[in-house]
């Protein structure tokens, strides 16, 4: 049996913390990269963009050796800003490929081509399966006759439009492999919190969104000592960043999922703020420099246990 525990002591010390962290709020989904409020085809834009946020890192068969960067525009940028740049470019210069028809029928090489660094090369680590996720969601939403902009106005209709998001979204290709739904989360989180609000919450109600477990916070949680991990072996294959399997990868993510949820309990922040907070601590708590822990807004709450790093395991989930 896996030893790795919830450290209760800790997890309300963090939400306490969290409470009164005035900077601890959510963005509204426009930092650079993204689209302005009310550009055109915006909520094309996410729902195509948001299911290829996985996978940015490289490795050598055998263990993690460092992040993805390429550059977009003259400007490098890790994994996930670069999907969110290269997306828009190429949706700016070709708007067709939002359309769900051609989404279908497209090739790896074209996937590849929208993905594409300003050398004209995917630096996407398993760029097979970015194609094969973009023409299943668009295969997906033929079947069932819908869009992305359907999508979202029936949502709109409804008093609590995130139960129904997340229905249509466990059907579609992208979102629908993943038993925790991190992007699908992502994804209302984003519809709800950008400045159009294209969900809202039933009156007086935060959303109930589910926890986005990504490596991010699983890390984060590992080196605050959210989780405690009270087997030696596994403690050195984290530290060391070998692969696990998919056991102790769901073991994990399973229990930082429960974390997060209980970091929104506790704490009363919702979703969209704790989430934004810990996205944001992969800059303070990052994988290639040394943690800068005394200067870190966790200091006083953290185990510092700087040398843990998440499970390393090949997934198209985060
Ligand atoms: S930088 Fe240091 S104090 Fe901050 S979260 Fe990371 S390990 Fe904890």
């Amino acid at each position: 049996m896996m030893n790795i525990a919830i450290n209760e002591k800790r997890l309300d010390q963090v939400a306490d913390f969290l409470r009164g962290l005035d900077s601890c709020r959510p963005t509204d989904w426009t930092f650079p990269g993204l689209p302005a409020p009310n550009e055109p085809a915006v909520v094309d834009y996410f729902f195509t963009g948001v299911k290829h946020q996985y996978g940015f890192w490289l490795d050598d068969g055998t263990r993690y050796t460092e992040p993805m960067y390429a550059e977009v525009g003259g400007k490098r940028l890790k994994g996930s800003d670069f999907v969110w740049h290269s997306l828009r470019r190429s949706a700016a210069s070709d708007p067709s490929i939002f359309d769900t028809k051609r989404q279908a029928e497209m090739s790896d090489a074209e996937v590849a081509a929208v993905f594409s660094d300003d050398q004209g090369r995917c630096p996407l680590p398993r760029l097979d399966t970015h194609g094969a996720l973009w023409r299943a969601f668009a295969r997906d939403l033929l079947a069932m006759e819908k869009t992305p902009v359907r999508i979202v106005a029936e949502c709109r209709e409804l008093l609590d439009p995130i139960p129904h998001l997340m229905k249509i979204l466990s059907r579609l290709g992208g979102y629908k492999e993943d038993p925790l739904a991190k992007k699908a989360a992502l994804l209302a989180l984003i519809l709800a919190n950008r400045p159009e609000r294209f969900l809202r919450a039933p009156a007086g109600t935060p959303f109930d969104i589910p926890p986005i477990v990504d490596y991010h916070n699983m890390r984060s949680c590992l080196r605050i000592g959210l989780l405690d991990v009270r087997d030696a072996a596994l403690e050195k294959r984290l530290i060391d960043r070998r692969f696990v399997d998919a056991g102790v990868e769901a073991a994990i993510r399973g229990k930082v999922y429960d974390i997060v949820r209980e970091l929104v309990r506790r704490s009363g922040k919702g979703i969209d703020s704790i989430d934004w907070f810990f996205f944001e601590n992969r800059t303070r708590c990052p994988e290639m420099t040394e943690p800068d822990c005394p200067n870190c807004v966790l200091r006083d709450v953290c185990a510092r246990r700087k040398d843990l790093f998440q499970p390393i395991f090949r997934t198209t989930c985060y």
